[in-house]
C-alpha cells in the first residue's frame, strides 16, 4: 500500500474505498500527522462504525480508517485532516491527539462479559463464541484478567499494510505508534491486550524483537527522574536518574516505561519512570 494526496492506494494502485466522516477538524497541526493511534470501534463490524461516522446529524466522532474483520479497509477522512478520535489525550508533551494524529479504528467488541450461563456476551448483548475470546490483564489493571475479543489475523495485517504506509509517508517514529490507552490511560482501554502492540509494531517497522530492544531513550529532566519500584506513584522512588541518563526500553505500561539505566554498555538498575522526560538518544 502507499499514500497519495493523504489518501491510501491498495496494491492495485486504487484508492480504498472512501466515505467521508461528517465530523472533521481542519488541518493537523503542521498538515502532516506525528502519531499513529489504534482503537477498537466497540462494535460487532465495520459497517455500524462506518454509518456512525458519516452520520447526519454529525456523531461528532470520527477516524481516518476503519478496518473489518476481513481486513477491508474504509477511509473517512484524508490524513492531513483532524479527525474526532482521541479526546482528551497526552504524549510526550503534546495535549490533545487528535490535532496530531491519524486514528485507526478496527472493528471489534473489546471488553467482554460473562452472563449467568457462562456465555461470553459483548456490551451490546452480541454472544461471543468462547474461540473469539482472548482471556488477558489489560496494562491499566494487573491482576485483573478480563475476556477480550479476538482481532482477525486478517485484519491485523492489514492494519500492518496501512501503517507501514502512514509511518513511511509521515516519517512517524516506532515510539509514536500508540493505543488509545496509551494516550488516554484513565479513561480509555482500547485496543486493549487482545491487540498485540509490540509485535504489530515490530511488523509495521521490520524490526525483529531484538533489535526493537536497542532503542535507547535519554533522560531529559534538569532535576532528574524517579525511577519507580511500580508504575505509580506508590512507592517512594527507587533512585533519581540524572539528566543525561541514558536507559534501555523494556516494557510499557500506558505513560509508565519499564527502563534499565544503562551503565558500561549493560543494563544496570530497573524500574518504571514516566516517559514524559524521555527522548530517543
Ligand atoms: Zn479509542
Amino acid at each position: 500500500m502507499k499514500i497519495r494526496n493523504h489518501k491510501l492506494v491498495g496494491d492495485d494502485n486504487r484508492n480504498v474505498p472512501f466515505v467521508k466522516a461528517t465530523t472533521t477538524g481542519g488541518a493537523l497541526t503542521g498538515g502532516k500527522p506525528r502519531f499513529l493511534v489504534i482503537h477498537y470501534t466497540a462494535g460487532a463490524s465495520a459497517a455500524g462504525a462506518i454509518s456512525w461516522f458519516s452520520r447526519k446529524p454529525k456523531a461528532n466522532t470520527s477516524a481516518h480508517l476503519v478496518i473489518d474483520h476481513d481486513g477491508e479497509i474504509t477511509q473517512m477522512l484524508p490524513f492531513d485532516t483532524v479527525g474526532w478520535h482521541a479526546g482528551e489525550s497526552r504524549w510526550k508533551n503534546v495535549k490533545g491527539l487528535n490535532s496530531h494524529s491519524v486514528g485507526i479504528e478496527i472493528a471489534n467488541f473489546g471488553v467482554l462479559n460473562q452472563n449467568a450461563n457462562g456465555d461470553w456476551v459483548s456490551w451490546t448483548g452480541r454472544s461471543v463464541p468462547s474461540s473469539r475470546v482472548v482471556l488477558a490483564e489489560h496494562k491499566h489493571s494487573p491482576g485483573v484478567t478480563r475476556g477480550w475479543e479476538m482481532f482477525d489475523e486478517s485484519q491485523f495485517m492489514a492494519t500492518v499494510a496501512a501503517a507501514q504506509a502512514i509511518v513511511e509517508e509521515y516519517d512517524i517514529q516506532p515510539w509514536d505508534v500508540v493505543g488509545h490507552d496509551d494516550i488516554s490511560p484513565i479513561r480509555k482501554v482500547d485496543p486493549g491486550p487482545a491487540f498485540r502492540m509490540d509485535d504489530f509494531r515490530a511488523l509495521v517497522f521490520g524490526r525483529s524483537e531484538d533489535e526493537w530492544d536497542d532503542i535507547l531513550f535519554k533522560v531529559r529532566s534538569d532535576s532528574g527522574l524517579n525511577m519507580r519500584r511500580t508504575p505509580d506513584l506508590v512507592h517512594a522512588p527507587l533512585k533519581n536518574l540524572a539528566d543525561g541518563t541514558v536507559v534501555h526500553v523494556i516494557g510499557r505500561s500506558g505513560v509508565w516505561w519499564l527502563v534499565a539505566e544503562v551503565l558500561n554498555g549493560q543494563d544496570d538498575v530497573t524500574g518504571y519512570v514516566h516517559s514524559h522526560w524521555l527522548q530517543p538518544v
